[in-house]
Order: structure tokens, then C-alpha cells, then sequence
């Protein structure tokens, strides 16, 4: 049961390697990217249950560093190719029955991003190297951005993040918000469950997509009835 009273409920979702499948696709370098975009187990039936959720509203939120890059397929990678493929992203979700609000990319990296690429053999645009970028995860510009697009504040809503990566579930807290990773080949080869375990009784571990709709579905009725 929901009893939410005026509380609104925001859900922010990594892209690559939690709704998608990311196998280093820097989707939209490659010229078939439309063909690299294929859903991960649970997506669909999470995404469905967090819009049943009264008051709730979905945005994807990802850091696109693939546009920093240069060389190769890299320079198909512009910011124009990134939007186009989040708002093709954001189609293929809604033709599945799924309610995206909208979405937010940054394509900004910072030196420490830039110098390891450099060390692994690619080239980076300087002009998209900015430290500290406040839409860099984990800072929470684009989580800002979002709600100041719903012309509201933090304090009105109850946020939520999902994601692959421990900077995901970091960017929740930083906006005083829940925090849920889900497991992915790479978390599990960065460390990232256990940096989240780390982080206190705000961040989540979940097994996949749905499991972690479920975590928010249920904080939500357990929250509603305090
Ligand atoms: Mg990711």
C-alpha cells in the first residue's frame, strides 16, 4: 500500500552497463551502434515497476567520457551522435511499455580520466577535460538539473540512483539519496561492491535491474507508512 501523502519520488538510472549492455561499446562510436544497444535482464519489468509508483518520476543519467576521445571511430562519437543515441535509447525503452522522463549526459572527464586514457594509447580533447565538472558522477549536477527541470527542490523529493559503478551510488548520497548498484562483470572487476559496502545503510548491492526496483519499491511502502 502507498500512502505517500506530497511526497514525489525520483528515480536516477546509469545507462551503459546497467540498462544496456556495455562491452567498451563507447556507444555510438561504432557506425552499427544502433545494433549494440540490446536491454539487460530486468530492465524492462524494473522500469515498469518504478513508474507504477505514484508520483514518481525516471531519468537515465550518464557520463558519456567516450566524447572526450578522439582518433578512429572515437570522432563519431560528437555530442550531437551521444544525444542521439540516448533519446534512441529512451525510444526502444518506451516501444517495452517503459516512462522515461528525460536524461542528462555529461560528456565532461577530468585530468585523472584523461591522463589513463592517454597511458592506454587513446587521444583526449582537451576541451573536454574539466576537473571537478559538477555533472562529472559522483557530483550531482545532472541530478540538479533534473529537478530543477520539475522546478523543485532536493527536499521535495525522495531520490533514488541506480547504477553499475560505486560513483553512481556515491552521486545519491552526495544529493542525500539512496543509492543501489547493480552487479555487473565490471563492478566485480573494479571492486565496486565492496566500495559500496562500505558506504553505510543507504547504499544497496542488487543482484540485477529488478531486484533493485524492488529495494526502491519497497523502502517506498516501508517509508510511506512512518
Ligand atoms: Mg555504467
Amino acid at each position: 500500500m502507498y500512502a505517500l501523502r506530497n511526497m514525489k519520488i525520483a528515480v536516477f538510472s546509469d545507462r551503459d552497463g546497467t540498462i544496456n549492455k556495455d562491452e567498451n561499446y563507447y556507444l555510438g562510436s561504432n557506425p552499427h551502434w544502433k545494433e549494440q544497444v540490446s536491454f539487460l535482464e530486468g530492465v524492462v519489468e524494473g522500469i515498469q515497476l518504478i513508474n507504477k509508483i505514484p508520483n514518481s518520476h525516471f531519468f537515465i543519467l550518464t557520463n558519456q567520457s567516450g566524447v572526450a576521445l578522439q582518433g578512429g571511430n572515437f570522432d563519431n562519437l560528437t555530442v550531437e551522435r551521444m544525444h542521439e543515441v540516448n533519446l534512441f535509447i529512451l525510444t526502444e525503452l518506451h516501444k517495452n511499455g517503459c516512462n522515461i522522463t528525460g536524461y542528462f549526459a555529461c560528456p565532461f572527464v577530468d585530468e585523472n580520466y584523461a591522463l589513463k586514457a592517454i597511458k592506454k594509447g587513446k587521444i583526449v580533447n582537451p576541451k573536454f577535460v574539466v576537473n571537478n565538472h559538477p555533472d562529472f558522477k559522483p557530483n550531482t549536477g545532472m541530478i540538479q538539473k533534473a529537478l530543477s527541470q520539475m522546478m523543485a527542490d532536493e527536499g521535495d523529493y525522495r531520490i533514488y540512483a541506480i547504477g553499475d559503478r560505486a560513483s553512481d551510488v556515491e552521486m545519491s548520497l552526495n544529493a542525500g539519496g539512496i543509492g543501489i548498484l547493480v552487479e555487473s562483470s565490471k563492478t566485480k572487476e573494479l571492486g565496486d561492491v565492496e566500495k559500496v559496502l562500505k558506504m553505510g545503510k543507504d547504499a544497496h548491492v542488487a543482484r540485477d535491474y529488478l531486484s533493485a526496483a524492488q529495494i526502491i519499491d519497497k523502502d517506498i511502502k516501508t517509508f510511506s507508512r512512518l
